[in-house]
């Protein structure tokens, strides 16, 4: 189990893996952080595809090719706005990390790359944040052989220590 989870500190368009996340928003037209790196860096056919897709809710996962990315394909999850907690904030993150697995697996993906959902704009406490994150991925491996590795890329300083802190609790 362990040993299929790691902790990357960097930019996630970078990554040769068979799939990378994308935090996106309801739209899935784009916007800004990871989302605006990951089209800028996958190119114009991306975001035509995208267009394609009709949106996603908050919680669920859409797939498309990586175009220019090394990566094959961009899982395109929605994470919540946290909005106080009490707003089924933390459900909806699990959601995220479970529905993106899901689709991987169905897509024969045996690596994958996620971001740390929601801590950016969408302001999700970060210590909360990789707790769901870590828990949601752990389970799944736990139920799930086909996947090989999936690595958790924090694009901060402060992301890479809790989610190193978080990988050594597991
Ligand atoms: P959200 O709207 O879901 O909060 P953001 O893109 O604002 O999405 O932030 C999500 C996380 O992605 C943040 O921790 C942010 O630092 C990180 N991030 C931004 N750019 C990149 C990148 N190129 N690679 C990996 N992570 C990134």
């Amino acid at each position: 189990m362990r040993n299929r989870i790691k902790v990357y500190l960097g930019d996630i368009t970078k990554l040769e893996v068979d799939a990378i996340v994308n935090a996106a928003n309801r739209s899935l037209l784009g916007g800004g952080g990871v989302d605006g790196a990951i089209h800028r860096a996958a190119g114009k056919q991306l975001l035509a595809e995208c267009k394609t897709l009709g949106g996603c809710q908050t919680g669920e996962a859409k797939l498309t090719k990586g175009y220019n990315l090394p990566a094959k394909f961009v899982i395109h999850t929605v994470g919540p706005v946290w909005r106080g907690g009490n707003n089924r904030e933390t459900e909806l993150l699990a959601n995220c990390y479970r529905n993106s697995l899901q689709l991987a697996v169905q897509n024969e993906v045996k690596t994958i790359a996620f971001p740390a959902i929601s801590t950016g704009v969408y302001g999700f406490p970060k210590q909360k944040a990789a707790q769901i994150a870590l828990r949601e991925v752990a389970n799944f491996l736990k139920n799930n052989k086909q996947l090989k590795q999936v690595i958790f890329v924090c694009f901060d300083n402060e992301n890479y220590q809790i989610y190193q802190q978080g990988l050594d609790e597991i």
